[in-house]
This record gives structure tokens, C-alpha cells and sequence, in this order.
């Protein structure tokens, strides 16, 4: 039995960037793609689990199952990590609160120019990772990952996006994250090409039932 079929899909994350990136590259019809906004009223507050695992996957997990078993629905958490090389793959699984358990997007980045520039002849490359996991209750039913690789600019720039947009460029472009237009970011980024595997692997569950 198709364990979707005609079930909406919840997002599982307060994040209303992210909302919008994973609606905008999914492109399922309004209505079955729900936020915890969205069900908030009748389900009450929504959970806010512990990401304490070691692994974006980990994590993923642990949140689409915490937003799955809340909802009843199947729930779709993104997992996103920004990976420096000369720092050791630092921020990754911490990148949300590298600075500190209530950091801001401006704490996090700041620390992580300081740490750069202290790092003497940095290549200033990284790369994003976004894993994207759907569980239903307890069951993981599909897991894909996007990656784009890029570099660390010397000061912020931009004012679109979220997070270290204004600081990263990807590879072979001019503009950080947050001096393109979102439709841009989408097609380069880390969680552009995780949702696009994600919506053929749905798609192909919806259409036959199985994932092959
Ligand atoms: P999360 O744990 O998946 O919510 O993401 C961890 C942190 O990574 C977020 O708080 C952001 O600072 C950062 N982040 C996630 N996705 C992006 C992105 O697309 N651009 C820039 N920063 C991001």
C-alpha cells in the first residue's frame, strides 16, 4: 500500500525561509504541503526537539519523527550544515548555534569571518550539506542529501536569504547566497538539489507505490 497516498506533507521546522524554499522547489499543489503553522490550532505547540545527534542525518530524523508523531502526518525535516574546510568542517552539525545557544544569524556569522581570518592563507572553501528526511511516526521513508561547494567571503554582502548567505559564494559564481534572487539560490543550492531529488523519489512513490 502507498504509505502517501493523498496524505498532505507536513514541513518540519519553524523556519520560514525554509518553508518557502522547500514549497517554492517542490512544487505540490497548496494544500499538500502543510507547516506546523498551518496545524498549530487544533495540534497545539508544536515540538521542538533536541538535536543532539552527531550527523545531519541524525538530526533530520529526529525531527521528522518528533513533527511526524505530533501531526500524525508524514513530515519532511531538513537538516543543513555549513562546512568550512580550514576550520576543520566547523560550523556543520553545530552551524545554528556555533555562537552560542541563542545566536543570532549575525552572531554565527560574525564568529565564524573572526575564525577565518585568524586562519593564516585560508582557501576560504566550503561546502553546504542539506539532508532531507521523511518519516512517518517511526519509519523512514526516504532520505536524500543536496551539496553545493563554494567559498567564504572576507565580509557579509547581500540582503536576501538567511543564515551565512550573506558570506558564501558558490562555486564558478560572483554573488553570495544573498545578492541572488531566490529563484538563483534555489538552482545552486544544497537544498534546491535536495528537494529536487526528494520531488522525483515522492513522485515516484505517488505513481507506483514504491520507491525502486
Ligand atoms: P538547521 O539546523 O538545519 O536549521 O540549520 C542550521 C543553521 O544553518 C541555520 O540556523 C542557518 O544558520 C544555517 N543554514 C541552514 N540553511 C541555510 C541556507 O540555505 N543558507 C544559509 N545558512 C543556512
Amino acid at each position: 500500500m502507498n504509505p502517501l497516498a493523498d496524505r498532505p506533507i507536513l514541513i518540519a521546522s519553524g523556519n520560514i525561509h525554509k518553508h518557502k524554499e522547500i514549497c517554492r522547489a517542490l512544487d505540490l499543489p497548496s494544500g499538500k504541503v502543510l507547516t506546523p503553522l498551518d496545524i498549530e490550532e487544533t495540534a497545539g505547540t508544536a515540538p521542538d526537539p533536541v538535536e543532539d545527534g552527531d550527523s545531519l542525518l541524525e538530526n533530520a530524523i529526529i525531527k521528522a519523527k518528533a513533527f511526524s508523531k505530533w501531526s500524525g502526518m508524514p513530515a519532511l525535516a531538513d537538516d543543513t550544515g555549513l562546512f568550512v574546510d580550514d576550520l576543520g568542517g566547523n560550523p556543520g552539525v553545530h552551524s545554528a548555534r556555533y555562537a552560542g545557544e541563542n545566536a543570532s544569524f549575525s552572531d554565527n556569522v560574525e564568529k565564524l569571518l573572526r575564525e577565518l581570518s585568524a586562519v593564516p592563507e585560508s582557501s576560504n572553501e566550503s561546502h553546504f550539506s542539506c539532508v532531507l528526511v521523511l518519516c512517518d511516526k517511526d519509519e523512514i521513508i526516504l532520505s536524500v542529501e543536496g551539496t553545493c561547494p563554494g567559498h567564504i567571503t572576507e565580509s557579509p554582502r547581500g540582503s536576501d536569504g538567511f543564515g551565512y548567505d550573506p558570506v558564501f559564494i558558490p562555486l564558478n559564481e560572483t554573488q553570495t547566497f544573498s545578492e541572488m534572487t531566490p529563484d538563483a539560490k534555489d538552482q545552486l543550492s544544497h537544498r534546491g538539489q535536495a528537494v529536487r531529488k526528494f520531488a522525483n523519489l515522492y513522485k515516484e512513490i505517488m505513481t507506483t507505490g514504491a520507491k525502486s
